[in-house]
């Protein structure tokens, strides 16, 4: 009582921002707090909020497979094998075979020696970038890479520089500034760009990390299972797997889970096992989520046509919003952002498209660049084009009823 006391009306107390953080009240208050909404139940594509349907434009579930019978069933076998949890770090009691089996088919997938399994890709990045970056390094990322590979890079005893959002000028300008001092380097950047859902230049990137002998790490968290031709990733796609040195990817999007992975040559990925202190000191990946992305594994190997139905989604998805003269910037995946620039239009944007039936994302710097709040949308492979014409028609209906069309 005394420290509340004390917080409500000094600066001495650790909670005095806390009390005096009066956003999220405000725009509740104004019906217009937009984060943390609870869902009632979920068949993938749609979704039950308040006790009604809404189209799902907001997920990551790009293969549509959460919902999946195969998927479903592995992990509850699984479940009923192992146990609920692992219980212990991988590290000491928490290494399954299904996690050997699942680094071995990940690291085929993705054309490296070796892959090893996380409990979050937020903790692979904080993993590999901090343990390969050491005192006298230098990790050079875009500026718009995703918040735990900057997470990683403040965590890493080197030093960080950034270049511009997919500009290779200013890559190469940060890159000479550290020419022949000797230091060790390492790229890291999204392949596809979470918010933007533009594609990395990797083309241009790999030439002029081997012109400055840096190491390349790509952040295949939304590309693996969309890219490539056997849903490798970006590098897969542009042809550039044995160029990029290591790569990343989550679980929680084509993979219907919960975890993450690395992959590159063996030594290194033997060293980051060793080291990497979010997965030494965490809890491993549970079994039934390391069977679900199993199972999605052997569903994306045995159905190639899911990643084709995917893209035709996003095309179909992309070209309506375009057509109705909304902004989407140079989007080339199934991440379509619909930009609208000041944050209070994005907020009443993103309540009339709920009212109306459609669930999307708003998003807000510090997430993007300040004036450039969007709504986030993406598509699944298993959404109808009867459903994606019924979310175009809400986008239209709301974008002429708020004069934004
Ligand atoms: N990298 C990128 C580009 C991401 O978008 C995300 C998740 N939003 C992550 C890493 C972290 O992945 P996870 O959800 O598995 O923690």
């Amino acid at each position: 009582m005394a420290i509340e006391m004390r917080a409500r009306t000094g600066q001495s107390d650790v909670f005095s921002k806390c009390y005096a953080y009066t956003r999220v009240d405000k725009a509740r208050a104004a019906g217009l707090y937009p984060y943390f909404i609870p869902i009632e139940g979920s068949e993938g594509t749609v979704v039950t909020i308040g006790g009604e349907s809404k189209i799902m434009l907001g997920s990551n579930n790009y293969l549509g497979l959460t919902h999946d019978p195969r998927v479903l069933e592995a992990a509850e076998r699984v479940a009923r094998q192992y146990g609920t949890g692992c219980t212990g770090s991988r590290f000491l009691n928490g290494t399954l075979d299904l996690h050997l089996k699942l680094e071995h088919d990940l690291a085929a997938l993705v054309r490296k020696e070796a892959a090893l399994v996380f409990s979050t890709g937020f903790q692979v990045n904080l993993g590999v970038i901090s343990t390969l970056i050491g005192r006298g390094d230098v990790v050079v990322i875009d500026k718009l890479d995703h918040a735990s590979i900057v997470d990683g890079c403040r965590l890493a005893q080197g030093e960080t520089r950034r270049f511009r959002h997919n500009d290779m000028s200013d890559l190469a300008r940060v890159l000479n500034k550290d020419a022949d001092h000797g230091v060790g380097r390492m790229v890291v950047v999204d392949g596809i760009f979470s918010m933007e859902g533009d594609v990395a230049n990797l083309p241009e990137i790999v030439p002029l990390c081997k012109q400055h002998r840096a190491r390349l790490m790509v952040d295949e968290a939304h590309s693996v299972g969309v890219m490539g031709e056997h849903g490798g990733g970006t590098a897969e796609h542009f042809g550039l797997s044995d160029d990029v040195d290591l790569l990343m990817g989550t679980f929680s999007k084509s993979f219907a889970s919960l975890g993450g992975f690395v992959a590159g040559d063996r030594t290194v990925i033997s060293f980051v096992q060793h080291h990497a202190r979010s997965l030494i000191f965490s809890a491993a990946m549970p079994p039934y989520a390391v069977a679900t992305v199993q199972a999605c594994l052997d569903v994306l190997k045995a159905e190639p046509e899911r990643r084709a139905r995917l893209w035709k989604n996003a095309e179909y998805l992309k070209e309506g919003i375009q057509a109705m003269g909304y902004e989407t910037g140079p989007c080339d995946s199934p991440v379509i952002p619909v930009i609208i620039g000041d944050e209070a239009r994005t907020f009443v944007f993103w309540k009339e498209l709920l009212k109306d039936g459609v669930f999307t994302n708003p998003v807000v710097a510090p997430a993007v660049p300040e004036n450039t709040a969007r709504i986030r949308t993406s598509v699944m492979a298993s959404h109808t084009e009867e459903l994606l014409s019924r979310a175009l028609e809400v986008f239209r209906r709301v974008g002429k009823r708020l004069g934004m069309i």
